[in-house]
């Protein structure tokens, strides 16, 4: 069995470790495509969306750097907290509750497994359509994140360890790719009405971004420095 192979449900193999990389990766693709995700808002919203992100996610980075003491599910807390209070727009207090929640769903424990991120992430999931009240279909964040959940918890039922955040990440992929098509029913881009059709929505391509941070943060040391 290879490393990347090795099933990582069996027991709790994440840690404050591996929310660092994820909060890193996440940090550096957003900052990577933030003129893209602000294109895909110009089309259809503001033109803002990849700024906000960009802009929250290196003021989460930074407070995560500084408070080495804290346990994962609170380090969560307070990017969320950090996202909440620098960033405008609808996206950046959005994600912010969500991973609030995802947070508090992990509690004080210094490692979890993918079964408790997997719980997590549904909570932090519910928060947005608390929060938001989009359904699947409504051409926002929720279409690239809920597929995303179904094919993760698919993959662990399977036994399938690390690659189900390949495929959560493939999924969120391809539900951002499904909004294309979409006529907005929540946020900015519902004003547009019909016209929202043919664009891609920003919250869903910031979204996969997110489960493609999941995702590399991971791979095993060994892999990420292959
Ligand atoms: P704003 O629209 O306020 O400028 P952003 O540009 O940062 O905020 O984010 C826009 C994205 O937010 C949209 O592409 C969409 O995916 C997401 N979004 C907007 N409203 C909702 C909602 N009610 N529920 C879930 N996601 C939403
Ligand atoms: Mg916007």
């Amino acid at each position: 069995m290879t490393r990347s192979n090795r099933p990582i449900s069996a027991s709790a193999g994440l840690d404050r470790a591996f929310v660092v990389r994820w909060i890193e990766a996440a940090a550096s693709s957003i900052h990577e495509q933030r003129d893209h995700l602000t294109q895909l808002d110009a089309a259809i919203g503001d033109a803002d969306h990849g700024i906000n992100l960009d802009r929250g996610f290196e003021a989460g980075l930074a407070r995560v750097r500084d408070s080495d003491a804290l346990p994962p599910g609170r380090l969560l807390q307070l990017v969320g907290e950090t996202l909440i209070l620098s960033v405008g727009g609808a996206a950046g207090p959005l994600y912010g509750s969500c991973l609030r929640e995802v947070g508090r769903s992990l509690g004080e424990d210094e490692a979890f497994d993918a079964e408790a991120l997997l719980v997590a992430l549904r909570a932090g999931l519910q928060e947005i359509v608390r929060l938001g009240a989009a359904a699947e279909g409504d051409k926002t964040i929720v279409d690239a994140y809920a597929p995303a959940l179904s094919a993760m918890e698919r993959a662990l039922r399977a036994g399938r360890g690390a690659a189900a955040f390949t495929n959560a990440r493939e999924a969120a992929e391809a539900g951002m790719r499904a909004t294309i098509p979409l006529v907005a029913h929540r946020g900015r881009a519902s004003y547009l009405g019909p016209r929202s059709a043919g664009h891609q929505d920003p919250g869903a391509t910031s979204t996969a971004l997110l489960f493609g941070a999941l995702e590399a943060a991971v791979r095993p040391a060994a892999e990420r420095s292959a």
